[in-house]
This record gives structure tokens, sequence and C-alpha cells, in this order.
């Protein structure tokens, strides 16, 4: 293993720049959850991608936030964690997004002596001179070995990405064995799959209420048993949940149960239960039961 390289890559950004789409790109499974509301990656999400001559080890941070909730101060923790014990990190920022010069986490990556990929995303939207402007304007904000345009979606320039970041990555030998793909437990991406369709499925304030707890997860030769349970703040939250005649939760049960097959190849029997734990948001007991504080 003399010239193997291996390393940890952070990806860091704003909610929304691409994050989510562009480490599924780079892994090349769907190992994170992607929507169009922000703030729904709220774990560290780890995707290794192993190859004869390297490994790289991705974490997908939230979004960076102001601390407004306990549950916001816990995902800021995270952010913080991810810089902390990088050997790259990749920032992330798109066509639509800005940064103030003055911002504390470009402070934060600027001091941090992490060598940093800039990443520009979105340029299959691009008009005129508007990536080479943008760059520019970049390049005096934030210290990067370079500054990569890509499109995640299409998958334009993520291949010359992906070789900067090799060529970024210290000689170390792999971290992980080779055939590893993740190091979160299955469970994880089922709760992480119930709760992106809940996301889609209702409006603002019934997600950002709601936590999914799998109970159950019985991974059978011929298919998986997962009994996931949703957690609201406030009883009519759960009314909302449910839906007339209970059509509400039963739409997301399908549709969870189909990208469930799907990401685990295999028939899965979904139950789902919708309980009231009052404000669990402000209770840091709740926050621990629920992984995110430990
Ligand atoms: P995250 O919050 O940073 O993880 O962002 P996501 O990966 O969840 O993406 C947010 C939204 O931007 C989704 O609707 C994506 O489909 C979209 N998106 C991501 N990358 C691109 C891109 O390269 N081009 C365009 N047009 N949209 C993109
Ligand atoms: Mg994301």
């Amino acid at each position: 293993m003399k010239d193997h390289k291996a390393g940890f890559v952070s990806i860091v950004g704003k909610p929304n720049v691409g994050k989510s789409t562009l480490m599924n790109v780079l892994v090349g499974e769907k190992l994170s959850i992607i929507t169009s509301k922000a703030q729904t990656t709220r774990h560290r999400i780890m995707g290794i991608i192993s190859d004869e001559d390297f490994q790289i080890v991705y974490s997908d941070t939230p979004g960076i936030l102001d601390p407004q909730y306990a549950l916001h101060q816990s995902m800021m923790a995270f952010v913080h964690g991810a810089l902390e014990d990088a050997d790259l990190i990749l920032f992330i920022n798109d066509l639509y997004e800005d940064v103030p010069p003055n911002d504390p986490i470009l402070k934060k990556i600027n001091q941090s002596g992490i060598p940093v990929l800039f990443v520009f995303n979105k340029i299959d939207q691009a008009k005129g001179t508007q990536v080479h402007d943008k760059i520019t304007n970049w390049k005096e904000k934030l210290k990067a070995v370079d500054y990569v345009p890509i499109s995640a979606l299409e998958k334009q320039g993520t291949d010359e990405l992906m070789k900067k970041i090799i060529d970024q990555l210290p000689n170390h030998p792999p971290y992980f064995p080779k055939d590893e793909l993740t190091d979160k437990p299955l469970r994880f991406f089922a709760a992480e799959i119930v709760r992106e369709k809940i996301f889609l499925n209702y409006k603002k304030e019934v997600p950002y209420s709601t936590e999914v707890l799998i109970t159950e997860f019985k991974n059978e030769p011929e298919i998986i048993r997962i009994r996931a349970e949703i957690f609201v703040e406030r009883k009519s939250q759960k009314g909302i949940l449910i839906g007339h005649k209970g059509a509400a939760l039963k739409k997301v049960g399908t549709e969870a149960r189909l990208d469930l097959e799907s990401f685990f190849s295999k028939k899965v029997f979904l139950e789902t239960h919708v309980k009231v734990a009052d404000d669990w948001r402000k209770q840091q007991q709740k926050l621990k039961q629920f992984g995110y504080r430990g």
C-alpha cells in the first residue's frame, strides 16, 4: 500500500446548494436524502468510495444555519466537527446563494489550515460570463487550492472534481474495509427515507416538527420488516400527518416503502405509527434519544 491515498472529505455549504446531490454523484449511490427544502440533512452522513489505490470518506454536513433552536445548535456542532477532522474541505456554493465576505464560517475555513476545494455548482443554469464573474468574486473571499465549476445534477465537471479531490489526499492506508459503502446502520437510511417523504408531502410546519425513529428493523431472507415511529410536537400535527381516514399517512407509507424496496433491493414491509412528543425540539433528552447528541 505504498502509494495508497486515503482521507476524510467534508462537504460544507449553505442549504440547497447541492451538497447531497454532489455527494451522491461522487459516491454513486443514493445515500443521503435530496429535497428542495432546506435542512433535511441533519446528520453527518458518511459515504465511502474506494478504488485499488485510494479511499475517500465523505461527510455530508447540514447546511450552515443560525443556531436558533437547540436542534440547530446540535447541527452546527456537526458542521464544526466536520471541519476539524477533515483532510480536505469541499466548500460548495451555487449560482444563486451568496455569502458575505465577513461570514464567520468563511473565517473559520480560511483559518483552519485544511486545504479547500471551492466547488461552484448549478452551472447548467448559468448565462454569459456569470460563472467567471462569480468565481472571480469568490477568489477574493475564500482561499482555495482550486475553484471548480460543476453541475452536480448533469454530472458536468464531476469527474475532473473527483481527480482533484484524490490529488489532495494524503498518502495513507484505507480507513475502512474496501467493500464498505457507509458507516451508518441500515435503519438510519430507513428513517431518512421516511423523513424525506414527510418533507415532500406536508407543508413547512409539519416536517420541521417531525422526527422519525425506527424501532424495529428485521432483515429476513425474503423481506425486511420495518417499524417507524413518527413523532410530532402537537396533537393537531398528528391529525394533519394522518389525514382524512388515514389517507395522508398511507401515501407517505407507500412512497417510503417503494423507495426502501429499491434502496435495499428487497421486499419491504413498513409499519408507521404517529406519536405526540411535546416540544421535542427543545428537549435535550429527546434529542439524545434521536441520536443528535450523545
Ligand atoms: P443540499 O441542501 O446542499 O444538500 O442540496 P441538495 O443536494 O438537496 O439540492 C438542492 C436542490 O438543488 C435540489 O432540488 C437539487 O435537485 C438541485 N440541484 C443540485 N445540484 C444541481 C445542479 O447542478 N443544477 C441544478 N439546476 N440544480 C441542482
Ligand atoms: Mg443535503
